[in-house]
């Protein structure tokens, strides 16, 4: 559609500071008026009290009322949605995840840092696993999902939209997950030559915890010899890793029956009859409570504590009480690989919450790596809140 006929969304004087440093988000609070009352999910172009031009963006109901997909002001048509899809392919391509036979589970799409606010695509081997967290994406998605299938020819075979957890509940929409585009034969990715049985149906996000993956390699490297805890395990990533690297023993543990079930699939899968791994289903706080000079490796990747600002301080606490159960207990030059996934919860909001863990366990404790996303989870420079995942290395003396 020619882009001189969206709606008009006029800002407030003053508000038009952050989208001239590119950063993508319009609030609510900073919209003075429309010349015609946008749709949600409806492109709208974005103007400044001075009649400038700032934006077109996705409008809809809340508190990020725009999400912007071009600082340019052309028209937004299929070439346009084709060139932001093919430009996050080849970035993938560039960095080398395309080409890694041991590798075929990557993000194809990081929302902002991608320059496609509100959409997810991850892809697990020929299947991408499609995930709307605005409305604008989500009417877009058989669109979309076809021109992906043009950008990545023979590489697709399917697109299965899971957007029914991820969109807002007030939109006056029902959305159904299923196939856009093909249908799925295979469902076992590779990661760093590990095998994972994905279930993007029924699975947690769009089933695989993808963004681990650079940080499950570095949990092979301190493994050799040690008896690991991999808490939080969900589908078993950091599990197999720690085996590649010659544990002695490895505990899978999850509260969800059907991770663990995942999990010991995906044992079956990598390391049949290996009597060097058992899983458990358990609630962490619970397993915790008794592991004294069991683990020399602890891994502890929690599901994000805080989803809002409002829930930030007894995250906070909760990462705090965590971190402390593992420092209290693991053996005397152990490894407690740490994490938040939770975008509200800064990397230096985690690093306090990990030093007060510390502090009340009384040992010794030392930085060796600080961790993040991998680099198909790109930040935008421009929106720093893209950066959600935070790690540790710690040694414990
Ligand atoms: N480390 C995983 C991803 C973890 S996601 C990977 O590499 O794939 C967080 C996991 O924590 C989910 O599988 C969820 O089922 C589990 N979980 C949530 N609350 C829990 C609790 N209180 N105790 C144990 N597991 C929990």
């Amino acid at each position: 559609m020619n882009n001189q006929l969206f709606p008009i969304v006029w800002l407030k004087p003053k508000k038009e500071q952050s989208l001239k440093r590119f950063h993508p988000w319009v609030f609510s609070g900073a919209i003075h008026s429309f010349d015609k009352e946008p749709e949600e999910g409806e492109l709208v172009r974005v103007i400044s009290s001075q009649n400038e031009f700032l934006g077109i963006g996705h409008f809809q109901i809340g508190s990020i009322a725009i999400r912007i997909v071009s600082f340019q002001d052309i028209e937004i048509d299929d070439d346009f949605w084709f060139r932001k899809l093919q430009s996050a392919v080849i970035l993938r391509k560039n960095i080398g995840l395309l080409d890694d036979p041991q590798t075929n589970v990557y993000r194809l799409v990081h929302g902002e840092g991608d320059g496609l606010p509100g959409l997810i695509i991850d892809y697990y081997n020929g299947t991408a696993v499609y995930q709307a967290h605005s409305i604008g994406m989500y009417l877009i998605r058989e669109k979309l999902a076809r021109l992906l299938h043009d950008v990545l020819g023979k590489g697709l075979v399917a697109v299965y939209d899971k957007s029914d957890k991820t969109l807002p509940f007030k939109a006056d929409i029902e959305p159904q997950n299923g196939y856009l585009w093909g249908k799925s034969i295979e469902k076992v990715v590779r990661e760093h030559g590990n095998q994972f049985k994905v279930d993007w149906v029924e699975g947690q996000k769009t089933g695989f915890f993808v963004d681990q993956r650079e940080n499950r390699k570095l949990v092979s490297d301190f493994s050799n010899n040690r008896d690991v805890l991999n808490m939080f395990c969900y589908s078993g990533g950091f599990s197999f890793c720690a085996m590649q690297g010659n544990a002695r023993l490895v505990h899978s543990v999850d509260a969800s029956s059907k991770a663990i079930e995942l999990t010991r699939q995906n044992v079956e899968l990598n390391f049949k009859n290996d009597s060097r791994h058992e899983a458990y289903v358990a609630d962490a706080f619970d397993f915790m409570r008794d592991i004294k000079n069991r683990y020399d490796l602890i891994i502890l990747d929690p599901p994000a504590f805080a989803k809002h600002r409002g829930a930030l301080r007894p995250a906070l606490q909760a990462y705090k009480r965590l971190n402390a159960k593992a420092f209290e207990q693991i053996r005397s030059g152990g490894i407690v690989f740490t994490f938040s996934c939770s975008q509200v919860v800064s990397k230096d909001q985690f690093r306090e919450a990990v030093f007060s863990g510390a502090a009340i366990s009384g040992r010794q404790v030392k930085i060796l790596h600080q961790l993040t996303q991998p680099a198909d989870h790109p930040i935008d420079i421009y929106h720093p809140e893209g950066e959600y995942l935070k790690g540790l290395v710690l040694y414990v003396d």
